[in-house]
């Protein structure tokens, strides 16, 4: 019987280091087979140890405390030997730097084909060559009979990056993590890449989790936002809400250093300061030092995530953020 529980959902999650830093702070998201969750934040937020938490790969020796349950088993506190085997085969994760992630020394082909046979120990070579030349074709490597002898240092960024893709993918994984998949890229090819990953995820209904700092990456792509700051969620929704009815000053300065086609805007606002250092969080809300909304009780009570029209937001006054006005193009770098 097909199980019916939800892909994968994270509740209350929390990684402190050893000397008692929080570096994420009660995150909640649920991924659903078929959606794309994209998670945003500066660096520093907490979003990619919130999915290395999930992957079983926080920093050692921190504590992972909350809920993280893949089809209704719970992951946290698992053996690493079943981490081992979920990695790769139920969870597929796609780095930010392909060149760093990759082993220079053996050829894309044979790179492929160690992780198909990682988890069907049983395949021949030959039959897992093959299988990377059909993993090199789905995400469109022209002549991947012939790429596949290959090293990565032979490949553009974009074309690493799709190598990166095949072999997170190999396994069929139900839940698919991207950290960041395209920062190193220019523009054309960020596009390309996105369109790769939900592709894929279209095709094989896998659940994909986007992590990126740029909310433009996951415009055309995701169907829930989650913004991230300091460790903690500061709002999350529906994409079309997070664009056009967001409820929070993090978010809406986000929003406003991202350039549109028509320029109307005039020059980009960049968010004043920089984040906290997680050592030495502020006191209140987080985002308080950086908001020009700040009022006394930011500075000394923190916001719980709320209910706030169609989004949740951790903001004292969300209510009193107007909808944001003009029904724009969502500014994406791709528009589905
Ligand atoms: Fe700004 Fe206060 Fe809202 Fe924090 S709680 S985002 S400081 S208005």
């Amino acid at each position: 019987m097909a199980n019916t529980e939800p892909l994968l959902e994270v509740n209350d999650l929390k990684v402190t280091l050893r000397n008692g830093v929080e570096i994420v702070r009660g995150v909640d998201f649920v991924a659903e087979a078929g959606k794309v969750v994209g998670i945003v934040g500066e660096s520093g937020s907490g979003k990619s140890i919130t999915m290395r938490a999930v992957m079983g790969l926080a920093p050692t020796q921190s504590k992972v405390s909350g809920s993280i349950k893949l089809r209704g088993e719970e992951l946290i506190g698992a053996p690493e030997r079943r981490m081992q085997r979920l990695r790769g085969s139920k969870i597929g994760l796609v780095f930010q730097d392909p060149m760093t992630a990759l082993n220079p020394v053996i050829t894309v082909g044979k790179l492929i084909a160690e992780a198909v046979r990682l988890h069907n120990p049983g395949m021949s070579a030959s039959a897992a060559r093959q299988k990377a030349i059909e993993l090199l074709t789905l995400v469109s490597v022209p002549q991947p009979e012939v790429r596949a002898n290959q090293y990565v240092h032979e490949f553009s960024g974009g074309m690493r990056q799709r190598v990166m893709i095949a072999m997170a993918v190999a396994n069929n994984p139900e839940v698919l993590i991207a950290d960041e998949p395209t920062t190193a890229l220019d523009v054309t090819v960020q596009a390309q890449i996105l369109e790769v990953l939900k592709d894929l995820q279209k095709q094989f209904s896998m659940g994909l989790v986007l992590i990126t700092h740029d909310l433009g990456v996951v415009a055309g792509a995701a169907d829930t936002v989650i913004v991230m700051y300091a460790g903690k969620v500061m709002e999350k929704g529906p994409v079309r809400e997070i664009f056009y009815n967001s409820r929070h000053p993090y978010t809406r300065g986000l929003l406003s250093c991202l350039p549109t086609i028509s320029g109307k805007e005039g020059a980009l606002q960049p968010i004043p300061g920089s984040p906290p250092l997680l050592s030495t969080r502020p006191q209140g809300c987080p985002f308080h030092p950086r908001c020009s909304m700040a009022k006394d009780i930011c500075r000394s009570q923190e916001p719980a995530l709320r209910q706030a029209d169609g989004v949740m937001s951790a903001c004292h006054f969300a209510a009193e953020l107007q909808t944001i006005a003009s029904e724009q193009p969502i500014p994406s770098v791709r528009h589905s």
